[in-house]
C-alpha cells in the first residue's frame, strides 16, 4: 500500500552547521514517537553526507541531480554522487527549476532515469501556474508534465515514484490550494495513473501536495483520501513548524 510521506525541501537555505543542527533537532524531536507518515529531509548536496550520519528514522534526499552521468559538466552533481552520500531521495523537476533553469520536460525525464538507476526514488514534481489555473487548464498542464516525463518507465519503475502536486501560484506565497482543490487534482492525477498504468499501481502511488502547507492546514489536506503527504518548503526550516505538519496525520 502507498506510504503517507512528509518531506522538507530546505531549497537553498542553511549552512553546513545550521543544516546539521537542524538535523539533529528533528531527529532528536521525532525519535521514540510513533508516527504515521515516513519523514523525509531534502538538504542541499553540501549537507548530505555530513547529516546521514545524524539520523537515523528520516529519510534523507537531494533536491537535484544532474541529466547526465558523469563528466565535464562544471558545478553539476550526478545521482550517481548523490546516492553515494547514503540519501535514498531526489527532487526532480520542482517548479523553482523549470522556472529558472529551464527544466523541460524531456531533461527531467533523463533525470528520473538517472535517479532510479541509482536506486534513488524521484520526489517528481508537477503543477501548474497561476494563469493555466485561471484558464481552467490545470488538469492539462499536469497531465503533459507527467506523460511526458514519466509515461515511458516500465510499469516496475513507474511504481518507484512519489508524485508531488505542487500549485505553483500556492509556493511559498501563503496561498494554499484549498483541501477540495487538492483533493480534485490528486484524484485527477491518479485516474490518469491508472489509465496508463492500471489501479493497483496507481493505488500504490504516493501524491504529496505541496504549497504553503504549514500546521493549520495540514490536518485538513492530509484528510482527503488521495493526499498522501507533503512537500514542505518553508514551514521544514524549524522543527516548531515542521513537527506539527508531521503530526498531522
Ligand atoms: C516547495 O518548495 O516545494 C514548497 C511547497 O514550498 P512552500 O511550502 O514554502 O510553499
Amino acid at each position: 500500500m502507498r506510504k503517507n510521506i512528509v518531506a522538507g525541501n530546505w531549497k537553498m537555505n542553511n549552512s553546513l552547521q545550521e543544516g546539521l543542527d537542524l538535523a539533529k533537532d528533528l531527529q532528536k524531536t521525532l525519535k521514540g514517537k510513533t508516527l504515521q507518515c515516513e519523514v523525509v529531509i531534502c538538504t542541499p548536496f553540501i549537507h548530505l553526507a555530513s547529516i546521514l550520519k545524524e539520523i537515523d528514522t528520516i529519510g534523507l534526499g537531494a533536491q537535484n541531480c544532474a541529466d547526465k552521468v558523469s563528466g565535464a559538466y562544471t558545478g553539476e552533481v550526478s545521482a550517481a554522487m548523490v546516492a553515494s552520500t547514503g540519501a535514498q531521495y531526489v527532487i526532480i523537476g520542482h517548479s523553482e527549476r523549470r522556472a529558472y533553469y529551464g527544466e523541460t520536460n524531456a531533461i527531467l525525464k533523463e533525470k528520473v532515469l538517472l535517479a532510479l538507476a541509482n536506486d534513488l526514488t524521484p520526489i517528481f514534481c508537477i503543477g501548474e501556474v497561476l494563469p493555466e489555473r485561471e484558464a481552467g487548464i490545470q488538469e492539462q498542464v499536469v497531465e503533459t508534465q507527467i506523460r511526458e516525463s514519466l509515461f515511458d518507465l516500465s510499469p516496475a519503475d513507474f511504481g518507484k515514484i512519489v508524485l508531488a502536486y505542487e500549485p505553483v501560484w500556492a509556493i511559498g506565497t501563503g496561498k494554499t490550494a484549498t483541501s477540495e482543490q487538492a483533493q480534485e487534482m490528486h484524484a485527477f492525477i491518479r485516474k490518469t495513473i491508472t489509465g496508463k498504468y492500471g489501479k493497483e499501481i496507481a493505488d500504490n502511488t504516493s501524491i504529496l501536495y505541496g504549497g504553503s502547507a504549514n500546521a493549520s492546514n495540514a490536518k485538513d489536506l492530509f484528510s482527503n483520501p488521495d493526499v498522501d503527504g507533503g512537500l514542505i518548503g518553508g514551514a521544514s526550516l524549524g522543527v516548531d513548524k515542521f513537527l506539527p505538519i508531521i503530526e498531522a496525520f
